[in-house]
């Protein structure tokens, strides 16, 4: 009985320190929230769907890095085919759940929804990885994060880039915060979705499908992942940072 009493006391303390992990979770949300705004994500809850945001900077703002036609079909064409692909993903789960819609089906639109749901939210991240003013190079916390996890900045880009060359067919080269161990790491991802760990969150993107450069560069992925590194928003990439490990 005693020991019974004792358990119910430390039940309701922990129902305590739950309500204050709550709180403090709640409190965290601006910081997660800014942070999924400067993705722009585009999600409606009006509509439950997602829509295609704007790019952050004018068509041409990236030349000579990346022109304008490029972009033009990368954020209009294809960005939006994701976007429309996720909604219609979305729209099918609903009519499975509802009974209007076969179940035998829903392995094929789970896959489209990890398929354009990623290649949503990577083009997001994609678009703010960049900026016509790259200005300054990391700095404070991020840049000893990038120390303590890769030696040197120069010795991320490096494996930033020899990762992003080398993804097979189409995909995406990261920079990514592993907050289970709270450092950098680079990874690849083919396609959108395939490669990666459960819970990391994506800092940087680059795309490497063909869409995002053979009218420029053709077959030389090297010189537009070069053009990349002139163009990187370090002050976005840093707030991604900061945001994933407050
Ligand atoms: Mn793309």
């Amino acid at each position: 009985m005693h020991t019974q009493q004792i358990d119910r006391r430390t039940a309701i303390t922990s129902i305590g320190v739950a309500a204050v992990a709550g709180a403090a979770a709640l409190s965290a949300r601006p910081v997660h929230a800014a942070m999924l705004a400067d993705e722009q994500t585009g999600f409606d809850p009006a509509t439950n769907r997602y829509t295609l945001p704007p790019l952050p900077y004018a068509y041409n703002a990236l030349e000579p890095a990346i022109d304008e036609q490029t972009m033009r079909l990368h954020h209009d064409k294809h960005h939006a085919g994701y976007v429309r692909g996720l909604n219609k993903a979305l729209d099918h789960l609903d009519a499975i759940r509802s009974g209007s819609e076969d179940t035998s089906l829903i392995k094929h639109w789970s896959r489209e929804l990890a398929f354009h749901g990623s290649g949503h939210r990577n083009h997001s991240i994609f678009w703010n990885s960049m900026t016509p003013d790259s200005g300054s190079k990391p700095e404070g916390a991020f840049a000893d994060a990038i120390k303590a996890s890769f030696g040197s900045l120069d010795a991320m880009l490096a494996q930033f880039n020899a990762a992003s060359k080398s993804v097979e067919g189409s995909g995406w080269g990261w920079l990514v915060y592993e907050p289970t161990a709270r450092k950098l790491l680079v990874m690849q991802s083919e396609k959108h979705q395939n490669l990666t760990i459960w819970g990391v969150v994506p800092l940087m993107g680059i795309d490497v499908w063909e869409h995002a450069y053979y009218l420029k560069y053709q077959n030389r992925r090297a010189d537009y992942i070069a053009a990349f590194t002139t163009i990187i928003n370090w002050a976005g990439v840093s707030q991604r940072f900061a945001a994933a490990s407050s």
